[in-house]
């Protein structure tokens, strides 16, 4: 398991390398954690409520459709499509780790846009004047996540990489009868 400084020194060194100041850096959480607590917000986002689409998903139809909905894997902004800096699923600590918020506890986390999540950046809600939306038990979005292997099929199965297949494997158990 990697100590909270290695993951602070890869968040460092991938806000270096890799993040444009557009983009967050993911946080470590584990992905099972993450489709649960997805599964759990209904896909909508916490902070303005709007309908998000799971990134496995949007990739998915930009290896179907690259010209007309392209992504760059650095989520370049004249080379990606604005869905993925605006509606892709993402998670966010309601209180930032950096302000002593817990980075694992699931009640600390939840679902935004990956809009959302810019514009909260590391601070707190009542800074800017965020509040938290309710869960809505009853919507029945689920970010197309449940749409994900019927997608993958219909794109002739391509090669997956190992997060995408444990991915899979986690929806699958959510949304699909085994
Ligand atoms: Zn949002």
């Amino acid at each position: 398991m990697a100590t909270g400084r290695e993951d602070r020194a890869r968040a460092t060194m991938e806000s270096i390398a890799f993040v444009r100041p557009e983009i967050t850096p993911r946080k470590q959480v584990p992905l099972r954690s993450l489709t649960a607590i997805y599964d759990r917000d209904r896909y909508l986002c916490r902070y303005c409520g709007r309908a998000t689409v799971c990134l496995p998903v949007l990739r998915m139809m930009s290896g179907l459709f690259p010209q007309q909905f392209p992504f760059h894997p650095n989520w370049k902004a004249d080379s990606c499509h604005p869905a993925y800096s605006e509606i892709s699923t993402s998670n966010d600590h309601v209180v930032p780790v950096s302000r002593g918020g817990d980075s694992l506890d699931e009640t600390n986390i939840v679902t935004s846009c990956a809009g959302c999540n810019y514009r909260k950046s590391d601070l707190l809600l009542e800074h800017l004047g965020m509040t938290l939306q309710p869960i809505e038990h009853n919507s029945a979005w689920r970010g197309l996540a449940d749409m994900y292997r019927p997608l993958w099929e219909a794109a002739g199965q391509p090669t997956l990489s190992t997060n995408d297949k444990t991915w899979m494997r986690l929806t699958d158990a959510l949304y699909r009868e085994t």
